[in-house]
């Protein structure tokens, strides 16, 4: 059955007995007993008792004495007023405790009352057969009759009206009788002994004493009636303030374990947030380090990674190492492609360089980023120079070819040198070194690749003190320049020098241009050398012209390394020049080689015409020797075009293998450039040439280069250049002209 109704049901069964007890209790109480005494219990009971009861403190039992007095009337007047009076004592009690906000249920106040109704009633009916059964005479003055009575009472009564009481709260909760009894019920047996043991007092008092004795008891238990209810009070009362201050107590721990709580969470937090910093500390730690060792253009190792490599490796020792190769790449004349097509174009082809060169290396080999255009590479573990160079060689071609970018074509040349492990190498960069002399040395002999070998060294160690005596060469006036005439091949005319440097060392005497201008060019000390050659030459000529009206119009042709033509400077170091020695910009030449000028074909056109646009001339040297492009040539603004020694040089006695030379003369005069030739030494290679109509010469047939006061001389002796001339269109003219001098002016 649903447990509402089963309740409604048994609060009405509770009432229907309960009123049936009441009617049959009513219908039966002896008429002698209405009188004051019995009227003052009522109004007693419906006064005074609902406000009498004390709960005892901390029990929650409530010592009432409505038990009491309903004990009184049971040895008193009989069960049946005990019954009616506890019907009002309920009522009384109910109805007192609802005006002070007690809320009841539907039928509790009736069920209440039912309940103590049939509990007394069924009290009544025990303690009727009890005191049969027993022959006990509680009214026999016999104190142990009363107290068995009286006992019996209080027994039966707890017994009877907590199962009523149990069986309620058991419909309510759902939960067992007996539990619900043996929790909550059976406690309050001690309110009916202690109401029994006040019953059996009064009863005492009201037969056995006296009025005054009675009056005084009554003062008495009402002054410790009133002494109890007040202290127990003041129990209450600290007992409430103690647990004020508990729940205070209580409050404030359980604020605090809030605020713990919030402290926790928020420690969370700020360990979490800690967790985030250190961990955006070590990625930053772990970018530091990134960046550290390597390049962050390519992403690959940069030197510091390659030299701690390298460190190891000589560490570890020469029986491990030995297997180990060190490659040094340096990509040539990478400056033009930044000139050219711009840094963010040159950034990407550095990329590119990278790619490739992982893509060729294994995992175990090590590339790294040395420089802004040199790359070093530790090739691991082979079994000879063979196969480093096998690996270099494949570098070598897959470098070579060429890159897109942005849809340009975009060329690299490069060089390669090898070194192997060695015990001389005691750190990192002796082994660099090395790879680098061998690099130098590929550079050189134009092979790509070279291996080092310690002859090398001892090469390169004695272009090093050649490089650092060339600092000061100016300064200590040990170079000078030495003049070689350029003659019209036509008519034997001169009509100007060819500067030529000359570098004569404090101890090791003369050093020829090939050891020493390669030196210059690489180590860029040819630019400020060039800027001295200029303002010497040109007001060297400036002098010469001056000498006579036959040598107004001398020229002079100074050679620019293919390093200056990529400098924008050079135009301005020319003016410069010019302008100081105030020469006619006509009475300068500048000789550009045939592979400078090609080198990086766009830029030079730019730099030429900046140059042309000063009114120099402008001449293509040791044409023949390199790769002009067509294309190019033509663009390029050259007035003559200077054939290499190489051609003329293979010209025989009986004129032969000229055909180069015819050739070359004819794109000449078809690029309206006028021809030099260079080298002639002898009298058929001159034949040869004038018959091709090749405007000019040069060679030790004519004179070889001069220092300038020997060359000076010669002018002031009016030298005859080409005297076998001459001697061809006139033979007796050598003996009619011998050398006239000059008037000095
Ligand atoms: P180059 O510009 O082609 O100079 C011509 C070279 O040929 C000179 O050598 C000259 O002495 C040599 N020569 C001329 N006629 C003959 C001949 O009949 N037979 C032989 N065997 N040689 C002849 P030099 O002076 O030793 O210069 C060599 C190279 O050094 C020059 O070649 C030039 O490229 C470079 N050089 C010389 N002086 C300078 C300079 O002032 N600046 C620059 N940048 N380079 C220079
Ligand atoms: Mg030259
Ligand atoms: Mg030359």
């Amino acid at each position: 059955m649903n447990p509402l109704r089963l309740l409604t049901f048994y609060k009405l069964i509770v009432i229907f007995i309960g009123s049936i007890f009441l009617i049959t209790a009513t219908a039966n109480l002896p008429r002698q007993i209405f009188g004051w005494e019995f009227t003052f219990f009522l109004v007693f009971t419906l006064l005074v008792t609902p406000r009498m009861s004390i709960e005892l403190p901390r029990t929650g039992i409530f010592l009432s004495f409505s038990d009491s007095v309903i004990f009184l009337s049971f040895i008193l007047y009989g069960g049946n007023a005990a019954i009616l009076l506890v019907a009002v004592e309920t009522l009384a009690n109910c109805l007192y405790l609802k005006n002070n906000g007690k809320r009841f249920g539907k039928l509790m106040i009736l069920f209440n009352i039912s309940s103590a109704v049939s509990a007394t009633a069924i009290t009544y009916i025990a303690w009727t057969f009890f005191l049969n059964l027993s022959g006990i005479d509680y009214k026999s003055g016999a104190v142990i009759d009363l107290i068995s009575a009286l006992g019996f009472l209080a027994i039966a009564q707890f017994f009877s009206s907590s199962v009523l009481v149990a069986f309620l709260s058991s419909i309510l909760t759902g939960e067992s009788a007996w539990r619900v009894w043996k929790r909550d019920c059976f406690a309050s047996s001690m309110t009916q002994i202690a109401g029994a043991f006040l019953a059996g007092v009064a009863y005492g008092l009201l037969i056995y004493a006296n009025f005054l004795m009675t009056a005084i008891a009554v003062f008495v238990f009402g002054i410790i009636y009133v002494n109890y209810r007040q202290t127990i009070k003041n129990i209450n009362k600290s007992i409430e303030q103690v647990e004020r201050v508990e729940r205070e107590k209580a409050e404030i721990a359980g604020l605090k374990a809030e605020e713990a709580k919030a402290h926790a969470a928020e420690l969370e937090i700020l360990l979490a947030k800690e967790e985030q910093t250190s961990e955006d500390l070590l990625r930053s730690k772990n970018a530091l380090e990134h960046a550290a060792f390597h390049d962050f253009l390519t992403d690959l190792p940069n030197r510091t990674y390659l030299v701690e490599r390298l460190n190891l490796l000589i560490e570890i020792g020469i029986e491990i190492s030995h297997k180990y190769y060190v490659l040094f790449l340096d990509l040539k004349r990478f400056k033009n492609i930044n000139d050219t097509f711009g840094h963010r174009v040159g950034d990407r082809v550095l990329k590119l360089i990278g790619k490739r060169l992982q893509r060729i290396l294994r995992r175990e080999d090590t590339v790294a980023r040395v420089g802004g255009d040199e790359f070093a590479i530790i090739l691991n573990d082979l079994s000879s120079i063979d196969e480093a160079r096998e690996i270099a060689d494949q570098i070598y071609e897959k470098l070579s070819s060429p890159f897109m970018i942005d849809g340009s074509k975009i060329y690299s040349d490069l060089n390669i040198g090898i070194a192997p492990f060695d015990v001389e190498h005691k750190k990192p960069e002796d082994i660099l070194r090395d790879a680098d002399i061998a690099r130098h040395h590929a550079k050189e002999t134009f092979c790509g690749v070279g291996v080092f070998d310690k002859t090398l060294r001892a090469l390169y160690l004695e272009k090093l003190s050649l490089e650092a005596d060339l600092r000061f060469a100016v300064e200590r006036g040990e170079l000078s320049m030495h003049y070689q005439p350029l003659i019209s091949l036509k008519d034997g005319e001169l009509v100007g020098f060819e500067a030529l440097l000359r570098w004569r060392h404090p101890e090791k005497g003369f050093i020829p241009p090939v050891k020493f201008i390669p030196i210059a060019e690489d180590s860029g000390l040819i630019i400020p050398i060039t800027k001295w050659i200029l303002r010497e030459t040109c007001s060297q000529i400036a002098e010469w012209q001056k000498l006579s009206p036959m040598y107004r119009r001398l020229l002079v042709s100074v050679n620019i390394s293919g390093r200056h033509l990529t400098e924008e400077d050079l135009v301005k170091d020319v003016r410069q020049a010019l302008k100081s020695s105030d020469l006619t910009p006509s009475s300068l030449k500048l000789e550009i080689t045939e592979s400078a000028a090609m080198a990086n074909a766009e830029l030079s056109i730019k730099i030429l015409n900046g140059l042309k646009n000063l009114g120099v001339q402008l001449s293509i040297d040791d044409f023949g020797t390199g790769y002009s492009s067509l294309s190019y040539l033509h663009r390029l603004p050259f007035d003559t075009l200077k054939i290499d020694r190489s051609f003329v040089i293979e010209v025989g006695e009986q004129g032969e293998n000229s055909e180069i030379l015819q050739t070359i003369v004819s794109l000449a005069k078809n690029l309206k450039m006028r021809t030099i030739a260079e080298g002639i030494e002898t009298e058929s290679q001159l034949a040869v040439l004038q018959n091709l109509g090749c405007d000019y010469g040069q060679g030790y047939l004519m004179s070889k280069p001069l220092p300038k006061e020997e060359m000076e001389q010669a002018l002031y002796q009016n030298r005859d250049w080409l005297p076998m001339l001459k001697m061809e269109s006139d033979p007796t003219a050598s003996e009619n002209s011998p050398e006239k001098s000059l008037p000095v002016f």
